[in-house]
């Protein structure tokens, strides 16, 4: 340990992590330069040219000399009338994560629980560990599928301060229906955190059950739908006394003044980015249907922009053998629950074309033998 002594401190070493984050691993996505890249969830298409154009115009007029609005209120209007919602009901933050970290300083750290249902979006258990929180974990079935007689059963035994649910569920897809969130409303003592960063991909969003009586919030992202992911811009949808926990919290002016414009005036542009989720919607139809003709693998329903696929053989292989083909999708060969699958994002329809032709090449070598 490089550790030094700070004074009346003998033999103990003040230059050293904390002991309860040194043990934690970094969280990455490995990148490769290959042509056909469907490995992040991101959106294939950029956003609209007009969206550009008019950001950048608006950002002109911005002074830049002060500090940005320090609460937003213009972008947290725009969202809460897209949300058909209140602003006072409306988070912003930079990407959901920095929505979920939020949630995690103001309801989680030391001496309290947060419960999340594995397998599930890595980061939830990663940042409750960073904020110092105790990570309680419960098993999802078979599918995927939130076991809810099992969730009651772990929140009633370990109280957790936070609950959090994925849904649609990174990486497998999984949508749990509205019948899900309500029991595990009725049974958690504290903040039940419905990460949404797939919802418009889905058929139903948990933001209408928001109400003052209900502990529940909701988390969206510009990233996948929005093709935003550069800008980082998240926010949550909750009661209005969490709202105000949480801007209580957060640092002043953590919001840029670009981000800010950005949210704003991408919601001028909502037919066009309507449009561009259909057409990814319509891509995963596609890729299920013919990923499910292909004899040797299973393919789980997704109501997201990605499908998750386990071949009746050697996941890693097959994953190397795609990328010899030049299509670069997420491994989750190794995972604890994900034995052998892979994430496929979707992509344009030429990228999905390719995806589907390297997978007919490549799925028979790890399915023989
Ligand atoms: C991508 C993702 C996020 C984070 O998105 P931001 O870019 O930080 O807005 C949050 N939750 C899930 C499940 C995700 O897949």
């Amino acid at each position: 340990m490089t550790g030094t002594e700070g004074p009346g401190q003998v033999g103990v070493p003040l230059v050293a992590r904390r002991d309860d984050i040194s043990a934690l691993e970094a969280y990455h996505s490995p990148q490769l330069d290959v042509p056909v890249r469907l490995n992040t969830n991101e959106s294939p298409y950029p956003p609209p040219p007009d969206f550009v154009d008019a950001w950048l115009s608006a950002l002109r007029e911005v002074p830049l000399n002060r500090y940005p609005d320090r609460s937003a209120r213009g972008l947290r209007s725009a969202i809460a009338q897209q949300q058909g919602t209140t602003a006072d009901r409306v988070f912003c933050a930079n990407g959901s994560n920095e929505v979920l970290q939020t949630l995690f300083l103001t309801y989680g750290g030391f001496g309290r629980r947060a419960a999340v249902f594995e397998p599930t979006y890595a980061l939830h258990s990663h940042i409750a560990r960073i904020t110092g929180t105790e990570v309680v974990v419960g098993e999802r079935r078979e599918d995927f599928a939130l076991d809810i007689d099992a969730a009651a059963a772990l929140i009633a035994e370990t109280a957790p301060h936070l609950v959090l649910v994925c849904s649609p569920n990174n990486p497998t897809g999984t949508v749990e229906p509205r019948e899900a969130i309500e029991a595990l409303l009725a049974v958690a003592p504290g903040i039940v955190v419905v990460d949404e960063a797939y919802g418009e991909f889905a058929d139903w969003s948990a933001v209408d059950l928001v109400s003052e009586e209900r502990p529940l919030v909701v988390a969206r992202t510009y990233s996948k739908v929005w093709s935003m992911a550069a800008l980082r811009l998240g926010f949550c949808v909750g009661p209005r006394w969490l709202v105000r926990e949480l801007d209580e919290v957060v640092l002043p002016y953590h919001l840029a003044a670009p981000t800010q414009l950005a949210g704003t005036v991408a919601l001028r542009f909502e037919s066009e980015m309507a449009a561009r989720v259909q057409r990814l919607v319509d891509g995963r139809e596609e890729l299920v249907v013919e990923l499910s003709k292909l004899e040797g693998v299973d393919v789980f329903p997704s109501g997201a922009n990605f499908v998750l696929i386990r071949p009746h053989g050697r996941g890693h292989r097959l994953w190397e053998l795609l990328v010899d083909r030049g299509v670069l999708v997420r491994d989750f060969s190794e995972w604890p629950r994900l034995d052998d699958c892979l994430r496929v994002t979707v992509g344009t329809v030429e990228e999905n074309q390719r995806f589907l032709a390297a997978m007919r090449e490549a799925l028979p070598e790890v399915t023989e033998a």
